[in-house]
């Protein structure tokens, strides 16, 4: 099906002085330092977008060679993502998450509204995705001759995947044996250049970036403004799930805070395009042991605030988040507010999700452990409308589910230990008369 391109209203934009620079300029920094913003002329596209454009691609049917601008829950917002043509987009396709609720998950919540759209069920299993599929895109239109990231963990495995569609080479620079099995083991299978440097992450990511300019790779990293367009899609995908009524809260687990950003972005411009007439709030979520961007809103953001990350989060295991200052404007967008939560509430609430059938990665559950935290400190009432954002799929980290339930956590409220059993008819009954 072809799709005409929308007329260039893209550029690229610092957020700190405003500067501007053609979108297909290859840069990931304004000249002052500042981070950039894919910025959409927002005057020339409110004639052509609504909520009607964007339910009317809601009826795609699965079938053979369906185009991604029908059956992925991103390019269906194209125009306010990226106006690529449809023969230049690299799709899996991704999106169209699932939203959950649970009555036990709720009730043990404090909620009496509570859904959570589930990001982990992306094609590689986040919501990195979303991002990817655009970075990729845009690699594929500037003609790279290889992309680049380093990671240690979600983005490395998007990153192999989306390049091995659109058969570009892909770097990937990781700290070596600092990275999770499952997501190393996506890296290699998608074919990427796996480079394991004798260092740590911020070694790994200074010698991409200087690689990356010198030899003409594009660079996506969180930095790459182009990814946080792709990830505004999955509040898009909220709104239009509830009729464009939005809900009261949004919930989300923080790191790089690059979908922090996304999401504050996304909001302000559906409503600056009449899309949703007023805009839920925003409540980012850091585990206490990496709580950067926690800890310098408590001090009113007077200072910006680093620390040497630690928890069993590893998604958000982050000490000096690359955007900061994007994350700041979303609280501001969007009357937002950041909490805190303890590695054994992020695990107890990784628990609750699981036990329901759901699951999730470790990282994912900050945001139910926030929810409910924020519910028992009467800053979400019961009544009010929440979703929480599953980040990452379950089967992303075993070792931190084994570990809880194998005993690692000895305050652990949900652990479901294996039982030892001879292999014996008579011990089998005994077990199960006990257990039944
Ligand atoms: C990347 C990631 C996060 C953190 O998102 P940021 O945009 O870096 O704040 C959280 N959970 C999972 C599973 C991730 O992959
Ligand atoms: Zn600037």
């Amino acid at each position: 099906m072809p799709v005409t391109n929308a007329p260039t209203t893209i550029s690229l934009q610092c957020i700190r002085c405003q500067n501007s620079y053609p979108a297909d300029e290859v840069r990931y920094l304004c000249d002052c330092g500042g981070l950039l913003d894919v910025w959409h002329d927002l005057e020339a596209l409110r004639p052509q977008v609504s909520r009607g454009l964007f339910d009317g691609r809601l009826s795609g049917a699965p079938g053979p060679r369906v185009a991604p601008t029908v059956n992925s829950g991103v390019w269906r917002y194209r125009e306010i993502i990226l106006p690529a043509t449809v023969g230049n987009i690299v799709s899996r396709p991704e999106g169209n998450t699932p939203l959950y609720e649970h009555p036990r998950l709720s009730k043990w919540v404090g909620s009496a509204c509570l859904f959570l759209k589930h990001e982990g069920e992306n094609p590689t299993g986040s919501f990195k995705d979303r991002g990817m599929t655009v970075g990729v895109t845009q690699a594929k239109l500037m003609d790279a001759r290889a992309v680049a990231c380093a990671s240690t963990g979600n983005t490395s495995a998007s990153l192999a995947a989306y390049a091995a569609l659109a058969g570009i080479p892909a770097l990937i620079f990781i700290p070596a044996g600092k990275i999770a099995a499952g997501k190393l083991a996506q890296a290699l299978a998608y074919g990427a250049h796996t480079f394991q440097i004798q260092g740590d992450f911020d070694d790994a990511m200074q010698l991409v970036r200087q690689v990356s300019n010198e030899m003409g790779i594009y660079l996506l990293n969180s930095l790459n403004p182009f990814r946080l367009e792709g990830q505004k899609s999955i509040v898009f995908e909220i709104l239009q799930g509830f009729h464009w009524q939005p809900p009261d809260w949004i919930v989300l687990p923080a790191g790089n805070l690059g979908n922090t950003a996304a999401f504050g972005k996304a909001l302000y411009e559906a409503q600056q395009l009449g899309l949703v007439d007023r805009i839920p709030r925003i409540a980012a979520v850091q585990a206490k042991g990496a709580s950067p961007f926690y800890q310098s809103y408590q001090n009113n953001f007077a200072q910006r605030t680093t620390v040497k990350a630690q928890t069993v989060a590893t998604a958000i295991r982050i000490g000096n988040p690359v955007s900061y200052e994007r994350a700041i404007r979303t609280l501001g967008w969007t009357n937002g507010l950041v909490t805190a939560v303890s590695d054994e509430e992020i695990m107890d609430a990784k628990a609750m999700i699981d036990g329901v059938g759901i699951g999730c990665e470790p990282a994912s559950a900050a945001s139910v452990a926030g929810i409910r935290q924020l519910i028992a400190n009467g800053v979400i009432k019961p009544e009010e409308t929440v979703i929480g954002i599953l980040t990452g799929n379950l089967l992303k980290d075993p070792t931190a589910t084994v570990d809880y339930h194998t005993g690692a956590w000895p305050d652990a409220q949900f652990a479901n230990r294996p039982v030892q059993v001879a292999a014996e008819i008579e011990a089998v009954r005994e077990m199960l008369a006990q257990r039944l």
